[in-house]
């Protein structure tokens, strides 16, 4: 509950505190997201190989043609494929980097991965399958799992080829088809390509200066390396390891890891925001209760939730400590009888609810976390929702193990790694394994190979004054290409719904294209423009992410970027568009 005794002059201290700590992070990183690299060439080309890559296949190249094209074989291509199917479209080809389906939980194999969303609404397709999950929350392996058994299911591995990487996607105005090279010397025709290259799929890494020097054994926290830590980890047990990063990947990794390493130095820059997780077995008398169709129908309502702001879905998405404060924001920006309030006095108290939330979340800290100091270095100063939020129940207390030492950088981060360590204040840690969660390139999909369009015009040149698209699916001069999970789409916490939306609107246009004898589909450069303008609109109607910590989320303080964010609206009117767009398709696209 909100301590009645807390003045104003409270909640200004605390605000005047979060914009000291975003200033002191802007300040050690002016370059904002330039400080990152995933250009893994030369020196770290190491951290671009797929350590789940058994033996390479040997094939000669592909030189064909197919209907639809999927760049990526995560859960977009899943997804869109099987829907294509439905609607009578199988000429499909999957060309997939990795050496099997499930993108993200393809290369995400680390200890301790799960997702955040709730299992029955994250796994998709689950009444097709018949598949209850086990526990509320899935591992990793059950969603890599539940990918590939939507590929068998849906006979999509006989569509797939593996260990190939799109290099180039060009238009050939003549043949009104798409040219792609790969990277195993394969000439691919299609008639639409799909980007399905995923939200968070390409590693980054901090640029810190010494890495090359680095002696010890080194990876990404998406390529981990289980020949050097053993399947259980057991090769650690005399062993120093080093995480650098704090967000969500850490979070899960840092428990695992405290359990068996001889030691294990945690390098933070930024602390997460860890709440408690609600976790448990799906009871089995609740699931022999579902009737046909039950997930479906749990989807409808959670789009229709998606009116509220993201913050109070947060809270409704795990059982947070101190889901009161939200309630009690809600029902301050909701209550009809508040219909009088300012809009400033209404934001206020939305800020005072968050503000009461993260010092819940520092409290859990005080109550878990024995020594006082390292309970202060893990208190976050931000708004909620500046950073993903985090839940666990193993993280925090992995501090109170004496074998786990927090090397709190407040703000500044590691900048330096010598040959036997990260160096910090003065100081070597001496590490034989450094474990790089430093994250990933967000929503570049659509972008990473080089894409030509028609008159020979890059996607990227086109995006250089800013993205341009429709729905952040469809882009102007690029007929019969479709974009999944990138810039200007709406954002969902369940990245699946989002995918499954995106899917069956390209299904749609597809099948329009088809049915009515067209060649292609575009959209109007009147469209566009208009979607562009509704992206801005949003973005522009609150300085929230500016006065954020910098992170992700606000692409590291740059938060301005007018177009090159999401479209803000809610997820149920993005959704709405998406249908009024299917309803008058001539409205929206010109077709050839
Ligand atoms: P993030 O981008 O969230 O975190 C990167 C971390 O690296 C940050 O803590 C960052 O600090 C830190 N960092 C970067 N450079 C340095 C440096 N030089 N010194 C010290 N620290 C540094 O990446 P994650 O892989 O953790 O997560 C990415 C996203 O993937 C999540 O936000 C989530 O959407 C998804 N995910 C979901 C999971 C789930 O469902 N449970 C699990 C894992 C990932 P700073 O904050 O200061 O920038």
């Amino acid at each position: 509950m909100r301590d009645k005794e807390k003045s104003e002059a409270f909640y200004d201290d605390v605000k005047k505190k979060f914009q000291e700590e975003r200033d002191l992070r802007l300040a050690y990183r002016p370059e904002g997201t330039a400080q990152y690299t995933s250009d893994f060439t030369g020196d770290l080309a190491g951290y671009a190989v797929d350590p789940f890559l058994k033996q390479q296949d040997v094939r000669a190249p592909l030189n064909d043609y197919s209907e639809v094209l999927f760049i990526g074989g995560g859960f977009a291509a899943l997804l869109t494929s099987v829907r294509l199917l439905q609607k009578g479209v199988s000429d499909i080809r999957i060309v997939e980097r990795g050496a099997d389906v499930g993108g993200a939980w393809y290369w995400n194999r680390y200890p301790g991965i799960a997702c955040d969303v709730l299992s029955y609404d994250y796994l998709p397709l689950l009444d097709e399958i018949e598949y209850i999950p086990a526990r509320n929350y899935s591992s990793g392996k059950e969603i890599l799992n539940h990918c590939q058994t939507i590929a068998r299911k849906y006979g999509l591995y006989d569509k797939a080829v593996f260990n190939t990487t799109v290099t180039e996607t060009v238009w050939n105005e003549e043949e009104q088809l798409w040219h792609l090279g790969t990277d195993r010397g394969d000439s691919m025709r299609a008639r639409f390509v799909i980007c399905a290259n995923g939200t968070l799929s390409q590693p980054k890494l901090s640029r810190i200066a010494g890495m090359g020097t680095f002696q010890g054994h080194s990876f990404h926290s998406s390529r981990w390396d289980y020949e050097y830590t053993g399947q259980e980890l057991e090769n650690l047990k005399d062993k120093v390891v080093g995480v650098i990063g704090t967000g969500a990947s850490a979070v899960q990794i840092v428990p695992a890891v405290a359990r068996a390493a001889k030691e294990l130095y945690v390098f933070q820059r930024t602390p997460s925001s860890i709440d408690i997780r609600a976790e448990q077995d799906t009871d089995p008398e609740w699931a022999d209760s579902l009737q046909a169709g039950w997930q479906a129908e749990r989807r409808q309502q959670a789009i229709e939730l998606s009116n509220m702001s993201l913050f109070q879905r947060m809270s409704t998405a795990q059982d947070v400590n101190s889901v009161d404060y939200f309630d009690k924001a809600k029902a301050a920006m909701e209550n009809d009888a508040h219909a009088d309030i300012p809009r400033e006095e209404k934001i206020r108290e939305l800020e005072k609810a968050n503000i009461d939330y993260m010092m819940g979340i520092h409290r859990h800290i005080d109550e878990i976390v024995e020594d006082r100091k390292t309970a202060d270095a893990l208190k976050p100063w931000y708004m909620f929702m500046c950073k993903r939020p985090c839940f666990s129940n193993d993280y925090l207390p992995s501090f109170n193990r004496p074998n786990v030492h927090l090397v709190d950088t407040h703000g500044k981060g590691i900048t330096r790694i010598a040959p036997e360590g990260p160096e910090f204040d003065g100081k070597i840690h001496h590490l034989d394994l450094l474990i790089y969660a430093t994250g990933f390139e967000i929503q570049k999909t659509g972008t990473y190979n080089r894409i030509v369009g028609e008159a020979g015009l890059d996607l990227n040149q086109k995006y250089a004054s800013g993205v341009r698209t429709l729905f952040g699916v469809h882009t102007h001069g690029f007929p019969n290409l479709f974009i999944m999970g990138g810039l200007q789409a709406s954002y969902q916490f369940n990245l699946t719904d989002m995918l499954q939306t995106q899917g069956d609107h390209i299904s749609e246009c597809i099948s329009h294209v088809k049915q009515n004898g067209y060649s292609t589909i575009t959209p109007r450069p009147e469209s566009e423009e208009n979607w562009v303008q509704q992206v801005i609109k949003h973005r522009g109607k609150t300085s929230y992410n500016e006065e954020c910590t910098p992170g992700y989320y606000n692409f590291e303080g740059a938060s301005m970027r007018r177009q090159d964010g999401n479209y803000n609206g809610t997820f149920s009117r993005y959704f709405q568009y998406l249908k009024e767009a299917e309803a008058d398709m001539g409205g929206s696209f010109s077709f050839t």
